[in-house]
């Protein structure tokens, strides 16, 4: 038997569940190291080796343009847009534009099989990844599990099953993983639909956010921080509960996101075809990034779905931002009134379209290369990727 017919990774034993992963307290439970992949972890791991430029080079046959504002905040791309479905799927993070393209490859045989995150039957948070193969089972996966989840951990069934044409969902840290190793999986095409992601946290770090910030944390179905500067929780009986982010309690909430999380530097999912997520569109409309051929071949499937319009951008978020670095780094927190005040203010004059995308990327990347800077110092050449350090470099950061 040759070493194609029996490659090394396969002699590799997926590591035991619950043990300690080789990122350490920096894995994001991605799930390659739930697999036999796990055998090429130390090149494949998005926190032990960044390699953006290798894997965009591979994947997009470009690397990031530096010169060129939107490459270096949104990475490399043929198209931005805003868009919505003009029906949307009842139940969907969004309108369900994820989901419509996920059914639509396999309705037309274009992929044998999608890795998504469907629910566990105790907890409609707790992810639990599967290989859907008909549209009932990639509807039954829409909606954000807002937690770590290891969508990964399906790899070994894919080559198990045979499956040789795949779409994979999923967000940024899975999705460097998957590129690192998607030679390895033996299939004809991979198409890989990817979201945006920050701020993820652990099951337990998701139930400390909504008894902290909700004020029936039982009840909520489904969350997102929106465009217009409040978290947006949707309850069971259908109500609406609105909380300006300037009114979370930062203190509280300051250790809740996981270490992960407060060190990656890939919001806008560098690595996928197809990005579709909301953050640089107008309030209510969804954001697609077309990253290259395959990536449009994906969204054309839904184009008579779907309205569009152009991407737009509005106001400054500089001063914004550089006022809240401090205030995040001392964890205040404003009374209510004053909360909801300031929400009120800015939602009126603050950035919008692209420019709230901008002001969203520079907050969390100011604060998570202080966050790698002093807890993980050794790394932070090495980690933070240029295109992140020269939106840093615009910052005054404390030390
Ligand atoms: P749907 O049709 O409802 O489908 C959702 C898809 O997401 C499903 O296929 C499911 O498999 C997948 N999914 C759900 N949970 C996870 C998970 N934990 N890991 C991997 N895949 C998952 N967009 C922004 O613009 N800015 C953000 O800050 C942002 N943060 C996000 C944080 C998280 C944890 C996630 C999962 C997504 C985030 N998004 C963000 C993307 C956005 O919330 C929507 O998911 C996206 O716009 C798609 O909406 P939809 O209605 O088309 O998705
Ligand atoms: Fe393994 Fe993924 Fe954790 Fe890295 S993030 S250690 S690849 S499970």
């Amino acid at each position: 038997m040759t070493s194609v017919d029996f490659p090394k990774h396969k002699k590799a034993k997926a590591l035991k569940p619950g043990s300690r992963r080789p990122a350490k307290e920096l894995c994001s439970e991605c799930g390659l190291c739930d697999t036999y992949y796990v055998h090429y972890v130390k090149e494949a791991c998005a926190f032990i080796n960044q390699q953006f430029e290798t894997l965009e080079q591979q994947s997009h046959a470009a690397t990031r343009n530096l010169d060129n504002p939107d490459e270096v905040y949104f990475g490399v791309h043929q198209e931005m847009m805003a868009a919505r479905k003009q029906q949307p799927i009842e139940g969907a993070q969004w309108t369900g534009i994820v989901s419509s393209i996920a059914i639509e490859m396999l309705n037309r045989g274009m992929v044998e099989g999608v890795v998504c995150v469907q629910n566990t039957k105790e907890d409609r948070f707790g992810p639990m990844p599967v290989i859907a193969r008909t549209p009932e089972e990639v509807l039954a996966a829409r909606v954000n599990k807002p937690t770590l989840s290891p969508n990964l951990s399906v790899l070994e069934q894919i080559e198990q099953s045979g499956m040789k044409r795949l779409l994979v969902i999923g967000v940024g840290c899975q999705i460097q993983a998957l590129r690192a190793v998607e030679k390895q999986l033996g299939l004809e095409k991979l198409y890989v639909l990817g979201t945006p992601c920050v701020d993820n946290v652990t099951r337990a770090g998701l139930q400390k956010f909504l008894d902290t910030t909700s004020k029936s944390p039982d009840t909520v179905v489904y969350y997102e921080f929106m465009q217009d500067f409040r978290v947006h929780f949707k309850h069971e009986d259908g109500s609406t509960e609105l909380v300006p982010f300037f009114g979370l309690n930062t203190k509280e909430l300051k250790d809740v996101f996981a270490p992960s999380c407060m060190s990656c530097f890939d919001y806008v999912n560098s690595l996928a075809d197809l990005v579709v997520g909301y953050m640089g569109a107008p309030f209510g409309w969804q954001w697609i990034l077309v990253r290259n051929d395959t990536g449009k071949e994906m969204l054309d499937l839904v184009e008579d779905q779907i309205d569009t319009q152009p991407v737009m951008s509005q106001g400054d978020r500089k001063a914004a931002v550089q006022q809240s670095i401090p205030a995040y780094d001392k964890g205040v927190t404003l009374p209510m009134w004053a909360a909801k005040l300031m929400g009120v203010v800015i939602e009126k004059i603050g950035p919008k379209g692209l420019e709230y995308a901008r002001f969203s990327i520079d907050s969390h990347f100011t604060r998570n290369y202080l966050y790698v800077k002093r807890q993980y110092p050794e790394k932070l050449e090495a980690h933070v990727p240029e295109f992140a350090k020269r939106i840093v470099r615009q910052y005054k950061l404390p030390n």
